[in-house]
């Protein structure tokens, strides 16, 4: 394209809240086949919010919900802040945490008043050799509404979980219809679980779901799909994403995520709304036309 027509096109996308870095990412858009899209804080809000403290045998609710609000506020994870709003809504005070440790994509670990607390999902039980019981089979219900849940072990016995609902943005689902009806495939990547991946997914119409991906492994996906002979674009919010954005054909990156996502993608859309991909393939497709 001509650099006039380069000129015309981004202009057009920053009034629109798309912004485009440069010419190559405006004129690949139109040939895109395949979104891969990241779901906490991309498809969501990425604002979760506590809905309900299930615990096991022999723990109570207030003490689950203290610790782990503890030891999440030593964490920046969505999920962190979610739990410790919600302990702190209902007036439960918090202790401070020892040791504290954080495994991505996994939880976190440290020591409140001298027991030993685990925060996270099967993985990071997995890793710690902490028997979860029956909180796997208790998990399900809320996983099947979409919710993220999270196992938390005291003492390094299974003690209760998690629920947290972080809600869809209300642009989703039609930036997803926009998208199919352009021929466009949609693949959702996300470190939560299965049940609730395909829960969001289910709700969406997303045709392939990549569920339980350590942050490491997101680019490893976007590299298959582009050897399968897609043209990829990956959108997402967090740092998890930066090396998929980087990888993939054009990264997108929410305007309301991290500025490591932003750094590693080709458009950013301002207000994190999914029709800006929409918009950007018509700026694409308007910017080649006028040089065929
Ligand atoms: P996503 O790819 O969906 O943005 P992450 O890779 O950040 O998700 O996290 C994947 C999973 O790891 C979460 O669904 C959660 O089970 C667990 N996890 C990560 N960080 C935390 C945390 N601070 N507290 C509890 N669980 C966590
Ligand atoms: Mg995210």
């Amino acid at each position: 394209a001509t650099p006039v027509s380069i000129m015309v096109g981004t202009g057009k996308g920053a009034t629109l809240g798309v912004l485009i870095k440069n010419a190559e990412a405006l004129e690949i858009m139109e040939k895109v086949d395949t979104l891969v899209v990241d779901k906490t804080g991309t498809l969501t809000e990425g604002r979760p919010k506590l809905i309900s403290v299930q615990t096991a045998p022999g723990f109570r609710e207030g003490d689950v919900l203290r610790f782990a609000a503890s030891l999440e506020r030593a964490s920046e994870h969505p999920l962190a802040e979610a739990i410790v709003r919600g302990a702190e809504e209902q007036g439960i005070l918090l202790s401070s945490t020892d040791q504290f440790a954080s495994i991505t994509g996994k939880g976190v670990t440290g020591s409140i008043k001298g027991h030993k607390v685990a925060l996270g999902n099967i993985k990071l039980f997995d890793e710690l050799s902490i028997d979860p019981g029956n909180l796997p089979d208790m998990a399900e219900i809320g996983r099947g509404n979409g919710q993220t849940v999270m196992f938390v072990a005291i003492d390094d016995k299974a003690a209760g979980i998690i629920g947290v609902a972080d809600p869809i943005k209300a642009s989703t689902a039609q930036a997803i219809q926009d998208l199919h009806d352009e021929g466009v495939r949609v693949v959702m990547l996300t470190g939560d679980n299965r049940t609730t991946a395909m829960a969001v997914a289910g709700k969406l119409g997303i045709d392939q779901v990549e569920a339980e991906v350590l942050p490491d492994q997101k680019a490893e996906i976007v590299k298959k799909l582009q050897a399968e002979g897609h043209i990829v674009a990956m959108a997402g919010d967090g740092i998890n994403d930066a090396p998929a954005l980087a990888q993939s054909h054009v990264g997108i990156a929410m305007g309301t995520g991290t500025d490591v996502a932003m750094e590693s993608a080709g458009i950013t859309l301002v207000k994190g709304d999914l029709r800006g991909i929409v918009q950007a393939r018509r700026l694409s497709r308007g910017t080649m036309r006028n040089i065929r």
